[in-house]
């Protein structure tokens, strides 16, 4: 029988967060129930729920860093058992036989990613993330959240982890690498912790000096403010690898001018209009810009391992049901250190 669950939502792109009932279906053959306990507050999540990147099904049940254990499993489900560690990042499903799926690249799915809010899943119904009791998906697009790693702490690695994984490991960042990243929010503090884990001199390049004890706890070797002129002057021609988590307007070319000969310039924010820069840089100094999103699941289980290998995890503040909206709101002002995850048992 389709199990009935309380969920936090938006009825509008206006509104506060309210309590709501769900439904979640039963699980098939191929897939597992998961209680969830904790769900991370990404930013993706604030822009979809107040219609800044397009059209919204409200309510809109958001959250796509879901931390939980596994209450169920279908018949065929070999992967998980009952009281498994288990995650949901931003998908619950793909086809899972084009080209890019077989690449483990199933967030860009040539036939369709189902999102795991804000679109329609292959039985209908709009789907409804992680600000709810439970979830329910197909084994193969759930992963296992290694034990040592809280559940609180392990959720942010479903989305703000495997996020700078993904370029960290595509531009093949190690001992040696030259790491710079810009802005110490969600993105950049995992970005900051997974750099200096894989062993790159590890600079954090901020519009202050505000939160640099932070960064240095983190594994920062250097921490640089751009309001200071210097700055550019000073880490001109530096770095091998930047990645830039800023979802704001940028100089381009003041970033660009701090790559090194060949050094890649990496955007994972998504500031809101068209950026310009110069093209003389690039070609006379064989520099890239490039951007990378996500990543699929083999990438996502790939963090997650790494993590729990190296005794690192995502920093929270937890907070209740009733503080989401206001979280929201400061999380817009630039005010929370790290990452917000919503305490589910307050739900
Ligand atoms: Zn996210
Ligand atoms: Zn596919």
């Amino acid at each position: 029988m389709p199990t009935e669950v309380r969920a936090l939502a938006m009825a509008s792109a206006t509104a506060p967060f309210e309590r709501i009932t769900i439904t979640r279906r039963d699980p098939l053959p191929d897939e597992v129930v998961i209680d969830i306990k904790y769900a991370g507050i990404c930013h993706s999540d604030i822009h979809t729920a107040r219609g800044e990147w397009g059209e919204v099904i409200y309510p809109l049940v958001p959250g796509h860093e879901i931390a939980g254990v596994i209450t169920a499993v279908g018949p065929e489900v070999t992967k998980f058992k009952v009281g498994d560690h288990a995650g949901i990042g931003c998908f619950v499903d793909a086809c899972g036989k084009c080209k890019h799926c077989l690449m483990g690249e199933e967030n860009a799915c040539l036939e369709r990613t189902i999102w795991t809010y804000n679109d329609i899943g292959w039985d209908g119904v709009p789907t409804a993330g992680g600000y709810s009791q439970q979830i329910v998906a197909r084994a193969d697009y759930v992963l296992k959240i290694p034990e040592t790693i809280p559940l609180a702490a392990a959720a942010p690695l479903l989305c703000a982890g495997v996020t700078p994984w993904s370029p960290l490991v595509r531009y093949h960042a190690g001992p040696g690498t030259k790491l710079a990243v810009v802005g110490l929010g969600g993105l950049g503090h995992m970005a900051v912790q997974l750099g200096h884990a894989l062993g790159c001199e590890t600079t954090v390049i901020s519009r202050t000096l505000r939160k640099k004890a932070a960064g240095i706890a983190l594994g920062a070797d250097h921490y640089y403010a751009t309001e200071d002129p210097d700055t550019f002057e000073e880490l001109a021609e530096t770095f091998d690898l930047m990645i830039c988590t800023i979802s704001a307007d940028l100089d381009v070319n003041a970033l660009v001018s701090l790559l090194r000969l060949g050094g890649v310039l990496v955007f994972l924010g998504l500031p809101p209009d068209d950026q310009h820069f110069k093209i003389e840089p690039l070609c006379f100094g064989h520099k890239s810009i490039t951007g990378s999103d996500i990543g699929g699941i083999p990438g996502t289980q790939a963090v997650l391992d790494f993590c729990a290998a190296k005794g690192i995890s995502a920093k929270v503040e937890v907070i209740s049901a009733d503080e989401v909206t206001e979280a929201y709101n400061k999380v817009v002002a630039g005010i929370p250190q790290f990452r917000y995850v919503i305490d589910i048992a307050t739900l």
